[in-house]
């Protein structure tokens, strides 16, 4: 009699392990995919300049979606009761979005013959490859999986400082950035030479519309996590900067001077110095290595020695010298620091090709030489002459 009765009860709604609703979560996702990494140590959080919300979710996690005991839905049914759950549209909806972005992600998988991890959030994919990740936030056994969250979160972190520069919104890029990270240089020869069009077993990436960067994390380049970090800031920077606005990469037109330098600004400000190069920065940046490069410009212009910010436009970034390098991540610095809602002006005109007089008087209303002496002024007013920490 009171088997039948709890029956009743269960069947009505009342199942105490389900609330009622006739699903509980899958734990096997939960095992899998556990709870975001995220920074804890306040002191991390300060040296990275960045902010990782702890509350990140990825849209879509490939380890999830593969799951065997819930078919990618997050839930199973619940085994106490017969509770049919109503069909959620938003659901379905949800699940064939998912379905359709893993088919796309797979490609990947075929080309590299072996399931990989991917994620993906609004406005980031990651296909994750390090099976032995050592970041110190990440603390469950699935390796590659925690990296991809982990990178995911950064990307989303570092997107909303890089909007806040170029005054972007959603609307002003035309798809998502996919970042891929290897342990094998191997995998890297052969997926920088499919996806980014560019065989290198460093890193590599692919500008304009839909950018791809596909990067080794090699220990004897990239010694430090934080320096997969920023890596992954840098070329992310030139990726974001090639998308916005109008898929046009600066650093082909002509617009080297902020392409280079905007990638160098946020090396300098978020983590204490410039230490990543791109491809064609390798060879020739390595006395600056490690380099604090307040105080070189600071000598260069008190000695007189500056070039003039004439001097490097026109140039692609595969032409400015390591010098120049430098000179264009401070003009980018001023830009920033001191006449912050004239960059997204800046920009938008250099990708357009803009002469950059005319750039210059309808942003800041300044000539070439006013804002070189204004550049000039500020560098002998911030910059210390001694090489210190900022
Ligand atoms: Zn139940
Ligand atoms: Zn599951
Ligand atoms: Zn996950
Ligand atoms: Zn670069």
């Amino acid at each position: 009699m009171i088997w039948i009765l709890l029956t009743l009860l269960v069947v009505a709604g009342d199942c105490r392990k389900c609330d009622g609703v006739g699903r509980l979560p899958c734990a096997t996702c939960e095992r899998a995919c556990p709870p975001p990494p995220t920074v804890e140590d306040g002191a991390e959080r300060e040296r990275d300049g960045l902010s990782v919300d702890p509350a990140f979710r990825p849209r879509h996690c490939s380890v999830r979606l593969r799951c065997a005991d819930c078919g990618g839905r997050g839930t199973v049914d619940c085994p106490r009761c017969d509770v049919e759950p109503p069909l959620d549209p938003g659901e379905v909806a949800r699940a064939a979005d998912a379905a359709r972005w893993l088919a796309e992600v797979e490609a990947v998988d075929r080309l590299m013959e072996r399931e990989l991890v991917h994620g993906a959030s609004e406005h980031f994919r990651v296909t994750f490859d390090v099976p032995r990740y050592d970041a110190k936030e990440v603390r469950s056994r699935y390796r590659s999986h925690d990296g991809m969250h982990l990178t995911l979160a950064r990307l989303e972190a570092f997107y909303e400082l890089f909007c806040d520069d170029l005054g972007a919104v959603d609307s002003d890029f035309f798809g998502w950035t996919h970042v891929l990270v290897w342990s094998s240089a191997g995998d890297q020869r052969l997926a920088s030479q499919q996806l980014t069009g560019q065989a290198s077993t460093t890193q590599s990436k692919l500008m304009g519309a839909k950018p791809v960067v596909s990067i080794h994390y090699d220990k004897s380049f990239l010694h430090e996590e934080i320096e997969l970090h920023q890596a992954l800031v840098h070329q992310t920077a030139h990726c974001l900067l090639s998308n916005v606005y109008d898929g046009v990469w600066p650093g082909n037109v002509g617009g080297g001077w902020v392409d280079a330098g905007l990638a160098h600004r946020y090396e300098v400000d978020l983590f204490d110095g410039v230490r990543h190069y791109c491809y064609v920065e390798a060879d020739t940046l390595r006395r600056f290595k490690f380099g604090r490069w307040e105080s070189s410009v600071r000598r260069a212009v008190d000695e007189d020695e500056a070039p003039s910010v004439l001097e490097l436009v026109g140039k692609q970034t595969a032409e400015l010298t390591p010098e120049q390098h430098m000179f264009a991540w401070s003009v980018c610095d001023f830009l920033l620091d001191e006449h912050p809602e004239s960059f997204p002006g800046v920009a938008r005109g250099v990708k357009a090709r803009q002469p950059l007089k005319d750039v210059l008087q309808e942003s800041l209303g300044l000539s070439p030489f006013e804002l070189d002496a204004r550049w000039k002024e500020f560098v002998q007013r911030t910059y210390s002459p001694k090489p210190r920490r900022r």
